[in-house]
């Protein structure tokens, strides 16, 4: 069985559609499916919430009538028969329907999140009547009734694969079964999402869960590329990864894959495809735990990240000083991305400020502090082994004119993260794309 997951601009037209239908059924055997929302629902959809939110109900309603129109567009395409021509117009009647319905209400929370899995809900349902319409052999496979996250918005793996064993014994006569990528439950059963770019993510957990083949990702470039194609100019794509390299660029900003896609495929060994939806014959990467040579293979770059350095006398060879460093974010459950250390302070890096000021309030006690916000993490992956020389030269050699506010190596052989300024990322990453690939 393998997972094949399509992302927003792949269903994003009508023909796209119609052109992954044929790509499904070449593939041989069992494929489940895994669809985002048509590119910019999700913007929209956030943009309605939005206004919502802040009781701007006529700015809502004319973008909910916007994305209508663009619906209807749609449907008119995709659809040749007119049976069909119907079942679209009312399908869509029926979700946006729906969208009024949250927004002349009391308008929350859930109903955010609720409004947000719409997209997802959409896509799936015309795209399920469209191979109807063509009569292909599919089902659909409501995520909302096995996808799932705890209380710490952490998705429960075991579980959900417990929930698909018997649905999928269930549906073993079809070969093609269609789910929504992005949406979940959550603790408390409510409708709630995996986070921006997460159908990557729903294609991962399922991959692990059903211990798939593999899971193919089409999207709209050739695989992942040595360096962000929408800040540098001359890029090429990578033909092998190691889950390792792919895990550690896609957390660091590669936004071709969310986040946390990598860590349940490695958890099952379940081989990752990139794979394009506009050059179906490029090879794409693979993502597996196979290396390949190569000291330097790619380099992201994370913004929105903030620094703090927490400056005391007191730890100077004080054991336990980290500690209670770390315990103040523990205890907001935020995340810290690199840290440095000297005699005297302590500097680490957060992406989620959300704490910010209580965390800042509890480390006064710890030092004083300072906060730079507006940095960038750049992180470069590789086959970098600690014990080789000048693996540092050349990187600091091409950043030379770059002020660099934090450096990491030696964690692991394959990354170094720096810390640079946003306003010097686009430079930064030209320079190491000439430096350290000669492009
Ligand atoms: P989808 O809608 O299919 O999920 P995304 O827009 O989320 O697609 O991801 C694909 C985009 O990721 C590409 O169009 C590209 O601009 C961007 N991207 C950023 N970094 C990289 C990288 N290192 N390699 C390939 N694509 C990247
Ligand atoms: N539709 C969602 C988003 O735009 C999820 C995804 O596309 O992966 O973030
Ligand atoms: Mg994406």
């Amino acid at each position: 069985m393998q997972v094949v997951k399509f992302g927003g601009t792949s269903v994003g037209k009508p023909e796209r559609m119609k052109k992954i239908a044929n790509l499904v059924l070449s593939m041989e055997g069992k494929k489940i499916v895994v669809l985002s929302a048509l590119s910019g629902t999700t913007n929209s959809l956030v943009k309605i919430g939005d206004f919502l939110l802040a009781n701007k109900t006529s700015e809502a309603s004319n973008e909910i009538e916007a994305l209508e129109k663009h619906y209807l567009e749609f449907v008119k395409e995709l659809y040749e028969s007119a049976p069909y021509q119907a079942i679209g117009e009312e399908l869509v009647s029926r979700y946006f329907s729906l969208f009024r319905l949250l927004a002349a209400g009391k308008f929350d929370d859930r109903g955010y999140r609720e409004l947000l899995a719409q997209g997802e809900l959409i896509s799936t349902e015309l795209f399920y009547h469209h191979c109807q319409e063509r009569k292909i052999n599919a089902r659909l496979l409501p995520a909302l009734h096995f996808m799932s996250i705890d209380e710490n918005q952490e998705p429960e793996l075991e579980k959900i694969s417990e929930r698909l064993k018997p649905i999928l014994e269930a549906m073993a006569n079809t070969n093609i079964l269609i789910t929504q990528g992005y949406i979940c439950r959550n603790h408390n059963n409510e409708i709630d999402n995996l986070k921006r770019g997460g159908s990557d993510y729903t294609a991962s957990l399922i991959g692990a869960a059903a211990r798939a083949e593999e899971i193919q990702i089409w999207t709209d470039i050739d695989g992942m590329h040595n360096n962000d194609p929408r800040v540098v100019k001359k890029t090429l794509p990578i033909a092998e990864l190691t889950f390792d390299e792919a895990s550690e660029l896609a957390y660091f900003g590669a936004k071709i894959l969310h986040p946390s896609t990598i860590v349940p495929a490695q958890k099952y060994g379940v081989p990752v495809r990139l794979k394009n939806t506009m050059d179906e014959k490029a090879f794409g990467t693979l993502i597996s735990e196979r290396g390949t040579s190569g000291q330097f293979k790619a380099i992201a770059a994370k913004d929105g990240i903030t620094a703090i350095k927490i400056k005391s006398s007191r730890m100077l060879l004080a054991y336990g000083f980290l500690r209670q460093v770390f315990e103040v974010f523990e205890k907001h459950k935020t995340s810290i991305d690199m840290i440095s250390t000297s005699e005297v302070a302590v500097s680490v890096t957060v992406d989620d400020d959300k704490h910010l000021n209580e965390i800042v309030n509890e480390l006064k006690d710890l030092g004083s502090i300072d906060i730079d916000k507006n940095q960038t993490i750049i992180c470069i992956v590789g086959n970098m082994l600690a014990e080789k020389e000048g693996v540092l030269k050349e990187v600091f050699q091409s950043l030379a004119k770059i002020p660099i506010r934090m450096v990491s190596y030696g964690g692991s052989n394959n990354n170094i993260s720096l810390l640079v300024e946003t306003a010097q990322k686009e430079k930064a990453l030209n320079l190491l794309n000439e430096g350290l690939f000669g492009l």
